[in-house]
């Protein structure tokens, strides 16, 4: 079994399990940003990739697919309800996006979430190579860090977090605060994907720990060494826009992005949102918007359409079943009083749709509605701008997207102020071709420049992998 040089280590493997029409079960690479942003990595680098494959009970054997190592950890069903769906889903996910929801704190869920959180560290620790590279990712595994270093010291350890950091005021309320902060402490290199994540994150070592940040560094003594630096910085993360762009640009898109407009009934605006089903993406506000707006008679059907993608997402935590239940309460409320017969007013798709049918959608969609509440970056964001190959198009964005940090030429607004809200609508939509093409225009451009691939080279780099060493990785 040779050891590996370069290891990534996230909740899951990049990987679904299918059944082919012959009812074969075999693996497929799964979408997703995290995948796409590291898989070319792990390709060049014939990295391994440990992780949990989705289902409960015990993994299959490690196994390799299109030229990376897989290994799967196994959870039990248990776990999967109390470190998944429990600490992860229904305690850190809601703190950490700043009191969008109620969290909730069970005894039973942090202890698998340690128990579950160790074993990752043990394949983790088995695996690597002498002196290799670690990466691990997301907040189901900020106890990783510390855990990974104490069995092996030799490593360098990166750790990148996907979502919001909070202040100090609301991570506070976590009963086991100093545990996670020590976990995470365990790293050489923390990243986040906002500056004031980082900060947040460096202002809790000093208020809860006693230490003193300086700058991007913080020092920490522990068993294994007199002094540590752990560096704290952010790295906003970005999409593969090479790819992107050449999917916009496929024959086959452009008309089915044309299709799309025709079944719609040819609408002079289509409004576009593409969201998990999540709580934290803004889903109600932007439909309360959309409905006064209709009710104001600022915008009418059929002329002006919405459609709402809302990707089933974390079906059987509680909070997730309450929003779908709102969200189409909503629609079908707005659907009723202003729909016609053959044309709703808001088409909404409870499903998960492929690259190109999204891409698509974003080349059919006059204004993209990307409001979350908060999010760490929201790539759908920057995946519509990247696919507005001729600069038109209108992206309204709220100010708690990671990405509002980077695309300062959107229509930004507070999704929290239902007033600034519709007006944001109504200035995307009455906004001159000029003024749409002159920002569509600097956004792609710093989309193409700040890719994934950049954004990987940054954190390797940071992490003290050799600029060479980290460019051959791509
Ligand atoms: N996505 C998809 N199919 C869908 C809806 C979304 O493949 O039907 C992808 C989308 O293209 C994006 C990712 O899922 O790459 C969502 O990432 P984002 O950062 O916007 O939000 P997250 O779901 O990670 O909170």
């Amino acid at each position: 079994n040779q050891k590996a040089s370069f290891l990534v280590v996230a909740n899951r493997l990049p990987v679904d399990s299918v059944t082919d029409a012959d009812g074969n079960r075999h693996w497929r690479r799964s979408p997703g940003g995290l995948v796409t942003a590291l898989h070319p990595v792990l390709q060049a680098e014939k990295g391994t990739w440990v992780g949990w494959a989705g289902n409960a009970g015990p993994a299959p054997e490690a196994f390799d697919l299109e030229g990376v190592r897989l290994h799967p950890v196994s959870i039990s069903q248990a776990e999967v309800q109390r470190y998944y769906e429990g600490f992860s889903n229904a305690s850190l996910w809601p703190l950490y996006h700043d009191a969008v929801e109620t969290r909730t704190f069970r005894r039973s869920w942090w202890a698998a979430y340690e128990e579950v959180n160790q074993r990752f560290a043990t394949i983790a620790a088995e695996e690597a190579a002498q002196n290799a590279v670690v990466w691990v990712q997301d907040y189901q595994l900020q106890l990783v860090p510390a855990m990974l270093r104490q069995m092996r010291p030799d490593l360098r350890i990166g750790f990148f977090l996907h979502i919001p950091f909070p202040p100090v005021e609301l991570f506070m309320q976590m009963p086991q605060r100093v545990q996670i902060l020590k976990g995470l402490l365990g790293a050489d290199l923390v990243g986040f994907q906002r500056p004031f994540a980082a900060q947040n994150f460096l202002r809790l070592t000093k208020h809860l720990l006693g230490l003193q940040p300086r700058g991007h560094y913080v020092a920490v003594d522990d068993d294994l060494a007199d002094e540590r630096l752990v560096r704290a910085e952010s790295f906003p993360i970005s999409i593969d826009t090479a790819t992107n762009e050449s999917i916009a640009a496929e024959p086959e898109v452009i008309k089915r992005a044309e299709e799309i407009r025709n079944e719609l009934g040819d609408p002079r605006t289509i409004i576009l949102g593409v969201d998990r089903l999540d709580y934290t993406k803004g889903i109600e506000l932007r439909l309360k918007a959309f409905r006064e707006l209709l009710e104001d008679g600022e915008l009418s059907v059929p002329d002006t359409v919405m459609v709402q993608v809302a990707t089933p997402s974390r079906e059987r935590v509680e909070h997730y079943m309450k929003l779908r239940n709102k969200v189409e309460l909503e629609v079908g409320r707005i659907n009723g009083d202003f729909g016609q017969v053959g044309g709703p007013a808001v088409h909404y798709l409870h499903q998960s749709y492929d690259r190109r049918e999204l891409t698509a959608l974003y080349r059919a969609a006059d204004i993209m509605a990307v409001t979350p509440m908060r999010d760490g970056m929201n790539l759908v964001a920057k995946e519509y701008v990247s696919s507005r190959l001729d600069n038109t198009g209108a992206l309204l964005l709220s100010e708690f997207a990671g990405a509002a940090g980077e695309l300062h030429q959107a229509y930004q607004v507070n999704p929290h102020d239902m007033a600034a809200l519709k007006q944001g609508f109504l200035e995307a939509m009455h906004a001159s071709d000029t003024d749409k093409i002159k920002r569509m225009r600097a956004m792609r451009r710093h989309v193409r420049k700040h890719d994934v691939q950049r954004w990987a080279r940054r954190f390797l780099s940071a992490l003290g992998v050799p600029e060479q060493q980290a460019l051959s990785r791509q």
